[in-house]
């Protein structure tokens, strides 16, 4: 199911478990996705994509929230793109969008907000909502500090990991 968040920005969620993926294209041209959802969703996905007349192998950037599996088991639809997660994340150069460490659910969540849009994988969710810390990749000494930080962000969408 495809919503349509903001001009620029749209997320596709699916009928089986998996994250959200999300979509938009920059004022340069270039093509960002946010997150690959589960195999089990691969076939949803790529209709999503059809839809919106994007080309999987025409995206130019891929960038995880965590490696989670249920966020990166499609990462291969984006076959050309160049991927991005907390190790290289910093190599990442997109106008507006500043990236933020916030280890907790795992040690290796990120967040990004572009413009009013905070993308938060699953540190945030909806209706106050957190991620889980109780998994072994979990870091729950953190959660707290990161979820402060989150909070403390000027953003008007919340674009969470999973609705
Ligand atoms: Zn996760």
């Amino acid at each position: 199911m495809i919503n349509i968040i903001s001009d620029e920005i749209s997320q596709m969620c699916f009928s089986q478990f998996g994250s959200c993926v999300y979509y938009f294209k920059l004022a340069d041209g270039r093509k960002v996705i946010i997150d690959t959802s589960t195999k089990k969703n691969k076939e949803e996905l790529l209709e999503d994509l059809d839809k919106l007349k994007i080309d999987p192998a025409s995206v130019d950037t891929l960038i995880l929230t965590h490696t989670h599996w249920d966020h990166v088991e499609n990462a291969g639809v984006f076959s050309n793109a160049e991927i991005f997660n907390n190790e290289n994340i910093d190599d990442l150069e997109i106008e507006g969008m500043k990236v933020f460490r916030c280890p907790g659910h795992t040690f290796d969540s990120i967040a990004l907000l572009y413009k009013k849009f905070l993308f938060s994988g699953d540190t945030l969710f909806h209706g106050s909502g957190i991620g889980r810390r109780d998994l072994e990749e979990s870091e729950p000494e953190k959660m707290d500090e990161s979820l402060a930080l989150l909070r403390g962000l000027d953003y008007d969408v919340l674009c969470p990991g999973h609705v």
